[in-house]
C-alpha cells in the first residue's frame, strides 16, 4: 500500500484525532486555539483513507485467523463446521436513533469473533453530492449509479432493525468461510432468532437456540423480586426470616442453582 506523502507528525496528529473521534474541522479549531498550522483537509482525507484501508486489512486477517482456530475445535459435517455462536449488536448512539450500528458473531467455545458487519443509515459522500447537484437531478442520478457499489448507506429501515438485518448478512455469508452458525446462544432478545427461523440461512438445516445461563438467571431473579413485591401489595409477606421464606439469600440461591 502506498503511503500518503505527509510528515510523520501530521500523520500521527491525524491518527490521534481519528482515535478519539475528532474530524478535520475539530482538529483545525484545536490548532487555531493553540496557534499551530493544521494539515490540509485533502491530506487529512488521504490519511483517513489509508487508516481505513489498513484497519480493514487487519480486521480481515484477524477474522481469518479466528476462523482457522475455531475450525480446529469442531468436527466437519457435510463440508462445513457447525459452530455454536453468540450474537449481539451495538449502536453508535443509544435510544434507537443511531445512524450507525455494528454486530458481531462470536464463537461460544473460544470467544473469538468470527464475523462483524457494520450497518449505516448514512453516507457522507451522498449527502455532499446531493447538496452539490441538487439543481442537476440527471447528473446526480448518473453519479449515484457509479457510486452505489461503494456507498456506505446499506440500511434504510429503523436503527432498531439493524441487528436483525446484520444477522441475515452474516449468516448468509458464513458458508463462504466453511462455517455454519447452527446454534445461536441468545442474549434474551429473540428477534434475530425468530428472523433466522422465518428465513433459514442453510438448506434443510435449522438454527437452534440456546439460552445464556447468565441472562436466564437474571430474568428469574427479576421475576422472583416481582413476585415478592406483588405479594407484598396484597398483604402477603414472602420475605422475612422464617424458614423457607423468599429472602434475598434464597433468591441468590435460585440464581445460582
Ligand atoms: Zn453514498
Amino acid at each position: 500500500m502506498t503511503r500518503v506523502n505527509a510528515p510523520e507528525v501530521n500523520r500521527s496528529f491525524a491518527n490521534a484525532g481519528l482515535a478519539v473521534g475528532m474530524g478535520h474541522s475539530v482538529l483545525r479549531r484545536f490548532c487555531e486555539a493553540i496557534g499551530l498550522l493544521c494539515l490540509s483537509l485533502k491530506t487529512h482525507q488521504a490519511i483517513q483513507k489509508e487508516v481505513h484501508k489498513s484497519a480493514l486489512q487487519s480486521l480481515q486477517s484477524n477474522l481469518t485467523r479466528a476462523r482457522d482456530i475455531v475450525k480446529q475445535l469442531y468436527q466437519k459435517t457435510e463440508d462445513f463446521f457447525h459452530v455454536a455462536v453468540t450474537y449481539d449488536g451495538t449502536w453508535h448512539k443509544r435510544g434507537h436513533t443511531s445512524l450507525h450500528g455494528v454486530a458481531a458473531v462470536i464463537c461460544a467455545v473460544s470467544g473469538l469473533v468470527l464475523d462483524v458487519h457494520v450497518m449505516s443509515l448514512h453516507c457522507q459522500l451522498c449527502k455532499v453530492m446531493e447538496k452539490r447537484l441538487k439543481d442537476r437531478p440527471d447528473d446526480l442520478e448518473r453519479w449515484k449509479t457509479t457510486h452505489r457499489p461503494k456507498c456506505h448507506k446499506n440500511h434504510t429501515e429503523s436503527s432498531g432493525s439493524m441487528e436483525v438485518a446484520a444477522a441475515a448478512v452474516m449468516w448468509g455469508r458464513s458458508e463462504q468461510y466453511g462455517l455454519r452458525y447452527t446454534t445461536m446462544i441468545s442474549d434474551g432478545d429473540s428477534k434475530t432468532y425468530n428472523e433466522l427461523t422465518k428465513n433459514p440461512p442453510y438448506d434443510g438445516i435449522a438454527v437452534t437456540k440456546g439460552e445464556c445461563v447468565n441472562h436466564v438467571s437474571k430474568r428469574i431473579g427479576t421475576q422472583l423480586r416481582n413476585v415478592v413485591a406483588d405479594e407484598r401489595k396484597r398483604g402477603v409477606t414472602l420475605g422475612g426470616r422464617a424458614s423457607g421464606a423468599l429472602t434475598q439469600v434464597m433468591r441468590i440461591f435460585f440464581y445460582l442453582s
